[in-house]
């Protein structure tokens, strides 16, 4: 939770702060409320959220005074109600020989980051795993996949940039069929110069995969980045309706004040949130907790 709480520090600080300078310096009036509203808008928790914590402060309590502490309490109340219903880790289904992950995001947001630190978990709980360099299109991307996976002890399939990532994501179910891993982590490219030409791109593999396992892929999981702020919700809404996005993980909760992203998210679209990086390193990717992230924010 400590690892969390600094991770969000920059989220958390902006939000309590803005409430202690609210709450504790000045007598209440209607413009307090009009001004907390203001800033859970400018903290990116979205209008929902914002209008429930107003209304559960409500102007009754306001005038009998309220306290920033009891402030913060109803922030973190309403937000891990947004978030308790989305809460949920990433389930390796055993009957699933392997369980194929498909990752999708745009580039830079931490898709291989993220892999490869799934890669670690999965690995560390005795799994085996397969990772497959399906960003076919960027040679740094194939490196760095191949420098996680040797990290990590697993393999890689890989083919040469340029190469078509439909039949890289084939060869590599195909192998890791074969040896019977229990997990692929499968890459994908992430170009959003070109929305529709990365759509087809994704139902492709998508159709691929389906021709040696009908139910794969398993899970598709769209690596979000939390300091994109609002254009992280444009994203959820493209790679939803074209890749059929089971699942999100949000990274760099660490280092940005936005991380209320994740609330206005999860209350828009209601899609399972499995993870949270909060960091650059191998064990920087937490379980997401709806108590524990609501509490880290609020203070
Ligand atoms: P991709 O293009 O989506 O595959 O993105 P990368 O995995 O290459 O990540 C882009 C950059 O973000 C790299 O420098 C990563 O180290 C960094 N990164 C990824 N996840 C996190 C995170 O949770 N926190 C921080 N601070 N950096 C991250």
């Amino acid at each position: 939770f400590q690892r969390l709480k600094s991770g969000l520090g920059k989220t958390s600080s902006k939000l309590t702060s803005g409430i202690t300078d609210l709450f504790s310096k000045r007598k209440l009036d209607a413009n307090t409320l009009d001004d907390l509203e203001d800033l859970l808008i400018q903290s990116d928790l979205g209008l929902e959220t914002t209008s429930r914590i107003t209304d559960a402060i409500g102007k009754g309590r306001f005038e009998k005074g309220i306290s920033a502490d009891e402030v913060r309490s109803v922030l973190a109340t309403e937000v891990e109600r947004v978030l308790t219903p989305v809460a949920k880790p990433l389930v390796i289904e055993p009957s699933h020989k392997p369980h194929v992950i498909m990752m999708v995001g745009v580039n830079g947001t931490g898709k291989t980051t993220t892999i490869g630190k799934l890669a670690n978990k999965f690995k560390s709980e005795g799994k085996s795993v397969v990772l497959a360099a399906g960003d076919t299109f960027r040679a740094a991307a194939i490196d760095q996949l191949k420098v996680w996976g040797e990290r990590a002890g697993v393999p890689v399939v890989a083919r040469e940039v340029g190469g078509d990532s439909s039949g890289l994501a084939f060869d590599a179910l195909k192998q890791a069929q074969a040896t019977g891993a229990d997990v692929l982590l499968l890459d994908t490219a992430g170009r959003l110069q070109n929305k529709q030409v990365l759509m087809e791109e994704l139902e492709k593999v998508t159709r691929v995969l389906k021709k040696l396992d009908p139910s794969a892929p398993h899970d598709v999981v769209l690596v979000l980045d939390a300091t994109t702020g609002q254009n992280a919700l444009n994203q959820v809404e493209v790679f939803r309706d074209r890749a059929g996005v089971t699942g999100l993980i949000m990274t760099k909760l660490d280092g940005t004040a936005r991380g209320g992203i994740l609330v206005a998210i999860a209350a828009k679209f209601g899609l399972p949130v499995h993870a949270i990086g909060v960091g650059e390193g191998a064990d920087d990717l937490q379980a997401f907790s709806a108590a524990d992230f609501a509490r880290a924010i609020a203070g």
